[in-house]
């Protein structure tokens, strides 16, 4: 863990909270882990939680834990960063330069778009001047 070098803070974004730089992070640099405890797929598909992170056909990391930082990282179309699993844990990585002040951001993935942004209509800086939609659904919506 990169401690005692914070590269990033928790702050109020246009969504709620969100990771922002408060250095400059190069690209391809390993920001943080997506923590927490493995489930099976069965349970994430039973649960109405938004902090699962597939890392493979049979598991998901349960990332709602409040010491997993890395669940304040919102989804992004033109995201800054990407989430790769190696094995079974996920860490943030930069896409690209990000500098101070920048929302950290990456693409949550076709499943979780259309399974929950989709219905509320997605809000990041890419879409926000598109967005119409002001409903308050928080669930998996049918699909
Ligand atoms: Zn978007």
């Amino acid at each position: 863990m990169d401690q005692g070098d914070e590269l990033f803070t928790v702050k109020r974004s246009a969504t709620g909270l969100g990771l922002f730089a408060i250095k400059r992070i190069p690209r391809g640099k390993k920001i943080v882990e997506y923590t927490g405890p493995c489930v099976p797929n069965e349970e994430v598909e039973k649960s109405n939680g938004k902090y699962f992170f597939g890392v493979n056909k049979r598991w998901s990391i349960d990332g709602s834990g409040r010491d997993n930082i890395a669940r304040y990282i919102n989804h992004s179309c033109a995201p800054n960063a990407e989430a790769i699993i190696n094995r079974d844990r996920v860490w943030i990585w930069s896409k690209k330069t990000i500098q101070p002040g920048e929302e950290i951001a990456y693409d949550y993935g076709k499943e979780y778009f259309e399974g929950i942004i989709k219905d509320i209509g997605c809000k990041c800086a890419k879409c926000s001047h598109s967005t119409h939609s002001h409903r308050n659904g928080s669930r998996n919506g049918s699909k």
